[in-house]
């Protein structure tokens, strides 16, 4: 819930519903495309490993799937529950139409916190869970993939559990490990696509990347692979935390050490030399650009005002509320939003499939050319939208996604 008072699947709907009036959505649409399509819960019994049982719950959503199989990742966290999986799922409705990629909208997420679980319990409990929704899913109905606590070994147990039943499917998943017909370049690339989108809009702004100090809340998947990114750019990344807390230092954080620390098991709060941050100061701290690459919600009423960023960037999903998107608006801070910054993961995805499907990789260098291309086509689309209509980046990307699966929705003679 947000300090507001909404779920966050109704805060996302404040957002479709400020791009729904901006181009004029009929109301039988809107009552579609507000509300998800198909929802399953399953219970996930799981032996521990010291003989007891618990109990766990998971969920598939699949909001809208008009222009495509459902596509979304899956995330193990004790927040993941309905709402929040309904929200993240329209999200990837919007996100993937926005890409121009054929593919609906799905999340799915176990109600757990995986913290300390070991190998053979998170493999028992991912192929329960597989095995409860492996009705509605398919290469050509439904399409998983890693997000938050979850990676490529997930998804390979993941393939594996599916496959027991339906024959060899490695496009059951994308974000698979490279022995199993994942895609090279698909692990760094929502963290990629962030700074594609980053350097994009800092090129429309006049800004220079070398000049940029970036702060990043995060440093999984797509926090650590965006801060690379970015320094290997020249910005200075002068602050990053974990689910352990921060570090800061103004003259710029040593990524590659960082991330060889974060690759070993570390928390960035071990780092030698920085000075320690708590995740509340990090997303005030003194910077030119701040990446929320974590939880979902974390800037606030509570803290907007306080934010002193030229720009945030959303890598992780729905991390400004509608109260807090107003007031960043208000005091002049770009957002650019999540369904941009963000798609590169859906994008890769995307391109796995298609090579799965074909039995053919691509290199890493043709995915990062085409990921860049898909980036800078949106990136573009969503610019041209907020000039010609003098609205936020944020209601742009719905409005262009909203158009293109309402029309995918009246062709297929959904209403
Ligand atoms: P991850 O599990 O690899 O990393 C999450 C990071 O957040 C870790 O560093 C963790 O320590 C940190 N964290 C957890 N709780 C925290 C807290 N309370 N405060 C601060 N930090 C905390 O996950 P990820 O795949 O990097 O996903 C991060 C975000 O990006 C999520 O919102 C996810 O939905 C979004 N996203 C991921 C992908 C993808 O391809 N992985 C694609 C699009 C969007």
């Amino acid at each position: 819930m947000t300090k507001e008072g909404l779920t966050a699947f109704q805060a996302v709907n404040v957002y479709f519903e400020e791009a729904a009036r901006l181009i004029d959505l009929d109301e039988e649409m809107y009552s579609i495309l507000t509300s998800t399509y198909r929802e399953i819960s399953v219970q996930i019994p799981v032996r521990l490993d010291n003989g007891d049982l618990i109990v766990a719950r998971g969920y598939r959503v699949q909001h809208n799937g008009a222009r495509g199989p459902y596509k979304g990742g899956i995330r193990y966290h004790p927040s993941a529950d309905l709402e929040e999986v309904r929200a993240l799922a329209s999200l990837m409705t919007w996100k993937t139409a926005l890409l121009d990629v054929p593919f609906g909208g799905a999340k799915g997420g176990i109600e757990i916190d995986p913290t300390g679980m070991s190998p053979g319990e998170l493999q028992r409990m991912t192929r329960r869970f597989t095995n409860g929704i492996a009705h509605v899913i398919g290469v050509y109905r439904d399409i998983p993939a890693p997000d938050m606590n979850t990676n490529a070994q997930t998804m390979a147990w993941m393939m594996d559990a599916f496959s027991a039943s339906h024959g060899y499917s490695p496009a059951i998943v994308t974000g698979k490990p490279l022995d199993l017909g994942g895609q090279p370049g698909r692990e760094q690339a929502t963290g990629r696509g962030v700074i594609y989108t980053l350097e994009a809009y800092a090129k429309t702004k006049g800004f220079v990347m070398r000049d940029l100090r970036i702060a990043i809340q995060g440093f999984g998947n797509v926090g650590s692979w965006a801060a690379a990114e970015a320094a290997d750019r020249g910005a200075r990344i002068v602050a990053v935390s974990d689910r352990f807390g921060g570090i800061h230092d103004p003259g710029g954080l040593d990524v590659s050490a960082l991330v060889q620390l974060s690759k070993a098991g570390g928390s960035v709060t071990d780092f030698p030399g920085a000075e320690a941050m708590s995740n509340e100061e990090l997303l005030v701290c003194a910077c030119d650009v701040l990446i929320p690459a974590a939880l979902g919600e974390v800037i606030d009423t509570d803290n907007a005002d306080a934010i002193q960023a030229r720009a945030v960037i959303e890598a992780a999903n729905y991390p400004v509320t509608p109260g807090a998107d107003k007031i960043l608006h208000d005091r002049g801070i770009d957002v650019v939003p999540d369904i941009l910054a963000n798609a590169g993961g859906v994008t890769g995805s995307y391109f796995e499939w298609t090579r799965n499907i074909q039995q053919m990789p691509w290199t890493e260098e043709k995915f990062n050319e085409v990921l860049a291309a898909y980036m800078h086509r949106a990136y573009v689309a969503v610019d041209a939208f907020t000039t010609e209509r003098g609205c936020t980046m944020r209601q742009a990307a719905f409005a262009i996604g909203i158009q293109r699966v309402a029309l995918a929705s009246r062709m297929r003679g959904y209403i």
